[in-house]
């Protein structure tokens, strides 16, 4: 089975972005709802979820759009200011965790989802995995 070797690092496509974890994922996921759709420009956006104390941007300044969240407060989706990707959610409701766009890691490879979340935004052309746990909403993301 595909892992993501500790520690790991990634970025955005032009490379004024570059972080680092220094954790393992808490979790892998799917979310299909429908800022996740408007910011990836397709039918969900996938995350590896870390500790937001082992999340370290090493370069560059990310920019934060913000969103209402179902979990109180905002989510905070941070993307580079010269190329446009997608790099980082931040949910205020949830804010041990940063949540890091699955492509934007230097090896995605590994990733391999755990969960479905927010699937009542999710669109018939969505075509989601069936082994895996289906969430209407957010999962739990153990305090
Ligand atoms: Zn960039
Ligand atoms: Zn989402």
């Amino acid at each position: 089975m595909a892992t993501i070797t500790t520690p790991f690092s990634g970025g955005c496509a032009c490379g004024a972005i570059r972080y680092e974890s220094t954790a393992a994922p808490m979790m892998m996921l799917n979310c299909h709802c429908r800022d996740c759709q408007q910011s990836s420009g397709g039918p969900s956006a996938s995350f590896v979820v870390v500790p937001t104390e082992a999340f370290k941007l090493l370069q560059g300044t990310l920019r934060f759009h913000a969103s209402p969240s179902h979990m109180g407060g905002k989510t905070h989706r941070g993307f580079c200011t010269e190329c446009g990707s997608p790099v980082i959610g931040k949910p205020d409701g949830v804010p041990h965790i940063v949540a890091i766009r699955a492509a934007s890691l230097d090896d995605p490879s590994g990733f391999s989802p755990q969960a479905d979340v927010w699937t009542c935004d999710a669109h018939p052309w969505d075509q989601m995995n069936p082994a895996l746990p289906k969430f209407e909403k957010y999962p739990p993301f153990g305090d």
